[in-house]
Parts: structure tokens; C-alpha cells; sequence
């Protein structure tokens, strides 16, 4: 729940299309936030705890500029915690995504070498191991790749170097996807923050590193060491929001756009909800797993294909490893997720892989490493969800199981009907005077200590 954002341009003002980057990537959550900008050949470092808020700050001019929203995993929160981190000489500014699990082990000896660390982080660790490693040669590039291979965990990192010429980046399956355009590079942690750039977007995939020039990106797998063909994604990709109206919030918004989603679905996912119907019927076995809100989207599938004849397992995405054989050769796992990102997930589908299982994602974000893994894709088509809180994602999940449902039963036109039956009927709750008993209902329920949600069969997935 963290963010990264960076740009290397043109403008003068790189520090300030930063910040907006940052604002882009809010919605995600963050407790502290930092942006290092050059200038003059020196990094000019902005830190503060709390929300991104420059109105008492005067940001430097420059062409390039490095920013994160930090989520403290190692450190509390606080201004010297928040990144970016400097190394000893000041010629590096790093930010990190994730939790390095050896950060311990690495840092003792670099403290022995001679290193000042300034923070409590595990991230510090990284940008000193980057110094160390320069030593041995001047390449950035290089000593990234030797530092990042030292690194156990999930991990996602960019560096800015003093001269503002370029910005490594390396993952280890913590999302990174870079953007140009007419001499200008952004380099974010979630495609929907890359507003400005009307570009095509390459995704680092997992063990990739990339030299962000402003023109030009080159990317390397890690593993081999070698230069190979970056992922681009084929279009622009129109996961962006309109900025709130003064006054709207996220939630209200994205249930609002759910009646005009159910009537997508109801078109443009029905062959796509045949197809699956029919894995699903020629599959030895069945298996649906997410997590959070997609698990009970995927009890929910367990449900509904019970009531058309079929029997499966819904697992979240946690649990999978305990439950070995819930797809092997010739089984289905139906991977569900909104962001295609959760790790728990991604696990379960690389288990599934292993076991010879087919897997077909039900997933959001189309350009995510769930819908690059999964063998076949359907997307859920709810366009950007920034509220925390799953709302028309969930609704998506559930309007596709009811179309397979249908299909199942050899009646997809009856699933395509309920899902337009509930757009209007969503509709007439929105815009007449159910809306206000919603929002008396929201307050009353928001002023218990204890709220129960009962349900049966699959509405016990809902009240979950
Ligand atoms: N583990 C790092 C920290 O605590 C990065 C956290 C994050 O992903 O924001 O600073």
C-alpha cells in the first residue's frame, strides 16, 4: 500500500509533477511520504509525515525528481523513516516498495565498511549495498543489479542518480511500469498514476531491472543478465479517474457507476462466461481462490456453481498451500482479484501451475502479473476502483459467476437479464428516495459497536 513515482523531463518543475503523481497514488493509503528533486547537481529533499501537503514548502526547480509514499513496515513513522534515502556521498536517492526479509543481515556489515545509516528502515539498507557495490565499478546499473540479487523478499526499488540523467529501477514482483513521451519518463508503482503520460507503458515484469532514460528505456533480466524485449502494454491504458468533484468521494462514485457496468457485462462478458462454463464442465476438479473481498466473491462462485450441478472449492488465497490437491492436472483454478497483483494469489497460480491445472483469471487490472500468469483472462471491466473498499470490483465478480451460472444451466440469456434487472433496480436505489434510507442506514449502522450480517447459502458470501 505504498507508492512510488518519478520523472525525468523537460519541465523545471519535476518536484512539483511528482507531488501530483503522489496525490494519484493517495488512494492506496500511506502514512508518510518524501520526493527527492535535483538541483544544481544535489538532491534537494522534501520528507514530512502525514499527507502530501506543499502549501508551506517552496520546491526546487528541476528536471528530475524521485518520490515515494511510504506504509512503514521497518521504523516508525516518522521524517528520517519516510523515503527517499540518501546513500553516505549523497549521490543517490532511493525508494522502496515491500520488505527486505534480510535487511538485518545486510546491514551489519555494511555498518563494518564504514556506512552511516539515518533511519530505522530496511530500505536504507539497499542504497548503502548500492555504494558498496559501486566500488567495484562505476555502472549504476551494475551495482543495482548486484545489490538487488543480495535482497530476499518482495521487493520494488528506484534510484535516482545526482545527475538526473537516469533512474534504475528493479522488482522483484512488486509492480513498476514506466511511461514516455516526447522526452519525458514517468516511472510509477501503479499505472493509474501515470495521468500525464500519454504514452505507451512498459511493465517491469518480475526479476527485471530497467535504465529509465528520457527517451529511452532498456530492461534486463536479472537472472540471466541479459538485455531483453520489454512488456508493453498495446494501449494506452484507461485505468485513470477523473479528479473528485469538491464534495464527492470514491465510494458514492464507484456505486454509481455500477448499473452502467452490469449492462457492459451483460454484453461483452457473456461469450467469454460460456467459454469458462464449458472448462469448467470438462474439469476434473474446480477451484476458486482470492482474497479479502475476491475470497468471498469466490465462496460465492461456490455457491452458484452448486446450484447449477457443479461442485468446487473456494480457498483463500492464504490457504491454498494447505490444501495440495485443490487443483492438479486437468483442474480449473479460477483466480479472482481486483488489482492481479495480491501475492497470496499470484502464489496459488504458480502452485496450480506446478500441478498441471488450468488457470483463468476474473481480474481488473488487465495489465497486472495476474493477467499476464493466468492462461485464459476475464476481465472485470469496473474501470479503476480507488475507494479502499471493494464496491463495483466485487459486483463484477459476482455478475460474471451469475452469467456462468446461467451458462452452466444452458441459459445465458437468463443471466444476462438478471444482470440488467439489477442495473435498473441499482439505478432506482440510487436516484429516488431509497437513497436517503441508505444513508440513514450507513449512519445508524456506523454508530454500533457490534453489527451482525446474517446470511444462507451464497448470501452468506454477501453478509461476509
Ligand atoms: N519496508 C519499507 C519501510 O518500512 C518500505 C515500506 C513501503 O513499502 O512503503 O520503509
Amino acid at each position: 500500500m505504498c507508492g512510488i513515482y518519478g520523472y525525468l523531463g523537460n519541465r523545471s518543475n519535476a518536484a512539483q509533477t511528482v507531488i501530483e503523481g503522489l496525490r494519484r497514488l493517495e488512494y492506496r493509503g500511506y502514512d508518510s511520504w518524501g520526493v527527492a528533486a535535483v538541483a544544481g547537481g544535489y538532491f534537494d529533499l522534501t520528507r514530512r509525515t502525514g499527507p502530501v501537503d506543499v502549501t508551506d514548502i517552496t520546491l526546487p526547480k528541476g528536471s528530475a525528481a524521485l518520490g515515494h509514499t511510504r506504509w512503514a513496515t521497518h521504523g516508525d513513522i516518522t521524517v528520517h523513516n519516510a523515503h527517499p534515502h540518501l546513500d553516505c556521498s549523497g549521490g543517490l536517492a532511493l525508494v522502496h516498495n515491500g520488505i527486505v526479509e534480510n535487511a538485518e543481515s545486510l546491514r551489519q556489515p555494511l555498518i563494518a565498511a564504514g556506512h552511516t545509516f539515518h533511519s530505522e528502515t530496511d530500505s536504507e539498507v539497499i542504497v548503502h549495498l548500492i555504494e558498496q557495490e559501486r566500488h567495484h565499478g562505476p555502472s549504476l546499473h551494475h551495482a543495482v543489479l548486484a545489490a538487488f540479487r543480495q535482497l530476499q523478499g518482495i521487493n520494488g526499488i528506484a534510484i535516482l542518480d545526482r545527475t538526473g540523467d537516469c533512474i534504475v529501477a528493479a522488482t522483484s514482483g512488486s509492480p513498476l511500469v514506466v511511461a514516455l513521451n516526447n522526452g519525458e519518463a514517468h516511472i510509477a508503482s501503479d499505472p493509474s498514476a501515470l495521468q500525464s503520460a500519454n504514452s505507451s507503458i512498459i511493465v517491469l515484469e518480475d526479476g527485471q531491472l530497467a535504465i529509465v532514460e528520457r527517451s529511452n528505456v532498456r530492461v534486463m533480466d536479472m537472472q540471466l543478465g541479459s538485455w531483453v524485449t520489454p512488456h508493453i502494454l498495446p494501449s494506452q491504458v484507461s485505468n485513470v479517474s477523473k479528479p473528485l468533484k469538491p464534495g464527492e468521494h470514491w465510494m458514492w462514485r464507484e456505486i454509481c457507476e455500477q448499473p452502467r457496468l452490469l449492462r457492459l457485462l451483460a454484453d461483452d462478458a457473456a461469450a467469454e462466461s460460456l467459454a469458462l462454463a464449458q472448462a469448467i464442465r470438462n474439469a476434473t476438479s474446480v477451484t476458486c481462490v482470492g482474497c479479502g473481498t475476491a475470497y468471498h466473491a469466490s465462496l460465492y462462485g461456490r455457491y452458484a456453481l452448486a446450484s447449477a450441478g457443479e461442485r468446487s472449492h473456494a480457498v483463500p488465497g492464504s490457504e491454498f498451500a494447505f490444501l495440495a490437491d485443490a487443483a492438479g492436472p486437468g483442474g480449473v483454478l479460477i483466480a479472482l482479484s481486483q488489482s492481479g497483483e495480491t501475492i497470496d494469489v499470484l502464489d496459488a497460480v504458480h502452485y496450480a501451475h506446478h500441478q498441471g491445472a488450468t488457470v483463468i483469471a476474473l481480474v481488473n487490472a488487465h495489465w497486472s502479473t495476474l493477467a499476464r500468469v493466468a492462461d485464459k483472462v476475464i476481465r472485470l471491466r469496473a474501470g479503476p476502483e480507488q475507494c479502499v473498499l471493494a464496491t463495483k470490483s466485487f459486483l463484477a465478480k459476482i455478475a460474471i459467476i451469475t452469467l456462468i451460472e446461467a451458462a452452466l444451466r444452458n441459459d445465458l440469456t437468463s443471466g444476462q437479464h438478471i444482470l440488467r434487472d439489477a442495473a435498473s433496480h441499482i439505478e432506482s436505489i440510487l436516484t429516488s428516495v431509497f437513497q436517503e434510507h441508505i444513508t440513514d442506514l450507513a449512519s445508524h449502522m456506523a454508530s454500533q459497536e457490534h453489527l451482525y450480517c446474517l446470511g444462507r447459502g451464497r448470501s452468506t458470501a454477501i453478509a461476509l
